[in-house]
């Protein structure tokens, strides 16, 4: 398993992050939050594909409302996410919110924080700092224009940036003794958001929230979220991720559970192991591989749940072949118009091309059975 990075536990309802609980993944919901009904659907489509916490805007007072009505209908801890407003803050910890977004050198007045602090305090809720590129003050902006313009390097400069205004926050918190504090230092560049984790790391013991911001969509959201967050997980630094992106949040889920099994922070689901094919595969292998994965597909959630994995391999020919299909838990290595099939490290049979399609479904039904039972 990846070693992790020691931060202090912070506790957000039934979840712990930090400590040592296990990576968690966030998402946040893009419905209007002042419909419930949406909202709670959505929120529970999230919790079934892996979420761990969800987090959802609040703008208005309509919205701060609807945590009470949603925190009924919902398995995960609700995260509100208040931006300038004190009285917000205030509602959605009546409300039964598990943690607060919120900066609180964006909040006017000192008594509107100590107000709020007070309330967390007394609730026992955590306060997230979040640091994003877009809302640094123009100052601070200004002050980072200036040094790249003086040949500065441009990650370092925007990461001291983001790790300045996040301690700028933090010291208002400390100063009013609340540490049940998580830190988030969010930008579109990969190469400073790394380097503002890394550094922020360095100065601090909170747990820390990992996320590359409005990474985009498909793909290239996809890759620039991975390669930013896979750098800083691979290097102990993460306690929760959101992997940001334009659609679907139930994307930004399944992205974020497959990052964390890659690295071996998360277990429990299917993995296909197949090879990328070339001038050896006498079988069509790329269809194969596509049918074996809608077929197993619906495996995942059972085994998610039961936290197991199941390893299934679709290879091309006798070059990696045997090797991959005798660590998984089933497998086939393609050879002249057939393959042979692997279960748990032993060749089970020889079967034809067409017939090798229902033999693995087969076997990995039976597997998966057997593992999650
Ligand atoms: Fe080619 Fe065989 Fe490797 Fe697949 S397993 S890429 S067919 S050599």
């Amino acid at each position: 398993m990846t070693p992790r990075l020691r931060r202090r536990p912070v506790r957000v309802g039934s979840l712990t992050i930090g400590g040592t609980a296990p990576v968690s993944v966030q998402s946040m919901t893009n419905t209007d939050t002042r419909d419930i009904a949406a909202t709670a659907l959505q929120i529970n489509g999230l919790a079934e594909a892996g979420c761990d916490l969800v987090r959802v805007a609040v703008p208005d007072l309509a919205a701060v409302k609807a945590i009470g009505p949603l925190q009924k209908q919902i398995p995960i801890p609700l995260i509100a996410d208040i931006h300038f407003n004190h009285r917000l803050a205030l509602e959605a910890l009546r409300q039964g919110a598990d943690k607060l977004r919120l900066n609180p050198g964006n909040l006017r007045k000192r008594e509107h924080v100590e107000a709020v602090v007070r309330a967390a305090k007394r609730r026992g809720v955590p306060i997230r700092v979040g640091v994003n590129w877009g809302s640094l003050s123009p100052q601070t902006r200004s002050r980072f224009q200036r040094r790249v313009e003086a040949g500065d390097d441009r990650a370092e400069a925007g990461a001291q940036a983001l790790v300045q205004t996040a301690l700028s926050h933090l010291r208002i918190l400390e100063a009013l003794e609340f540490r049940d504090v998580v830190i988030s230092l969010k930008a579109f560049d990969v190469p400073m958001t790394i380097a503002a984790y890394r550094l922020i790391a360095a100065q601090t013991d909170y747990p820390l929230h990992i996320g590359i911001t409005e990474a985009g969509r498909g793909e290239a959201g996809i890759i620039r979220s991975c390669a930013g967050l896979g750098a800083l997980l691979a290097e102990g630094i993460g306690d929760t991720v959101r992997v940001s992106l334009t659609g679907d949040p139930l994307q930004e889920v399944r992205v974020s559970r497959e990052l964390l099994r890659t690295l071996d922070l998360k277990r429990g689901g299917l993995t296909l192991v197949s090879c990328p094919t070339c001038g050896r595969c006498e079988i069509d292998l790329a269809a194969l591989a596509e049918q074996v994965e809608q077929a197993l597909t619906p495996l995942d959630e059972g085994l998610r749940s039961a936290n197991r994995e199941l390893r299934v391999a679709v290879m091309g020919c006798v070059v990696n072949g045997p090797g991959e299909a005798r660590d998984a838990d089933v497998g086939i290595a393609g050879g002249k118009a057939g393959g042979l099939l692997f279960r748990r490290g032993a060749v089970v049979s020889k079967f034809a091309e067409a017939e090798l399609l229902p033999a693995i479904v087969r076997a990995a039904r039976e597997e998966a059975g057997r593992t999650v039972s």
